[in-house]
């Protein structure tokens, strides 16, 4: 692998000469905001297993078990800022780089960083969801009401089941924003994609339809992904170092 800065001059000058710029970021981007990816060990996902969509509609007791790890997951993210990748992404798309952002992130971090235009391919925790009437909430208001009537929060209006607004296993992805995706995928000319592993479809696809519409690809992620040949430039170091030394040299 070439050295960190010849890397960094390559991506620059693919950055420089593309007209379209798709990125499209997984939970490494925001481990260093101190949130971890549900597949590491440890922590909150150690201690509660994975409720499908499913168990959701079907069980009682299945809802209350999934709110309950909510809440706790609710306590820990609440304090999360965004850090130097994210406020990159932003400043691309403020200096009118970035074409797309697509994230299968839920934690509004890139929100937070100034993104103004994210699709959301994995629904966001930020704001809740009647399963009936499609009414929202912001999340924090359901969370208060969690832990005040108990963990199986019901819709005043058509007394349906009220879930966070993120894509559960087992949930069709949402039309829309796959749509979207898609369409930022095979119409960019350069596709940058930051902290996946890329092992989940059809989010993984992403890359390989880009690829395959004669978009060159940009990868930063600190393991191997199935399709990092693909790439004309690879990256394993953390997305804080990577984005703002392109960021940098992108002001020069
Ligand atoms: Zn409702």
């Amino acid at each position: 692998m070439d050295s960190f800065e010849e890397r960094i001059s390559r991506a620059v000058r693919l950055i420089g000469n593309a007209g379209r710029i798709t990125a499209f970021t997984g939970a490494g981007i925001s481990t260093e905001s101190g949130i971890s990816d549900f597949r590491s060990t440890g922590g909150i996902w150690a201690r509660y297993r994975i409720v499908t969509y499913q168990e959701f509609i079907a069980s009682h007791e299945a809802r209350v078990e999934y709110w309950h790890m909510k809440h706790e997951l609710f306590s820990e993210l609440k304090d999360a800022r965004p850090n130097r990748a994210h406020y990159a992404l932003a400043e691309l798309e403020r200096m009118g780089r970035l074409t797309c952002l697509v994230t299968q992130n839920i934690d509004g971090l890139h929100q937070d960083a100034g993104s103004s235009r994210v699709i959301e391919i994995h629904g966001t925790n930020r704001k809740a969801v009647c399963l009936g009437c499609g009414n929202l909430w912001p999340i924090e208001e359901i969370q208060m009401r969690v832990k005040e009537e108990g963990f199986e929060p019901r819709c005043e209006k058509c007394r349906g089941f009220i879930k966070p607004a993120t894509v559960s296993f087992g949930q069709p992805m949402p039309e829309q924003e796959m749509a979207r995706a898609h369409d930022c995928a095979v119409r960019c000319d350069l596709f940058i994609m930051i902290g996946s592993s890329l092992q989940v479809e059809p989010a993984a696809s992403l890359p390989r339809e880009a690829h395959r519409s004669g978009a060159g690809l940009i990868y930063a992620n600190r393991t191997e992904t199935p399709t990092d040949s693909l790439a004309a430039v690879v990256f394993r170091e953390g997305a804080g170092d990577v984005m703002e030394s392109l960021l940098e040299r992108i002001r020069q």
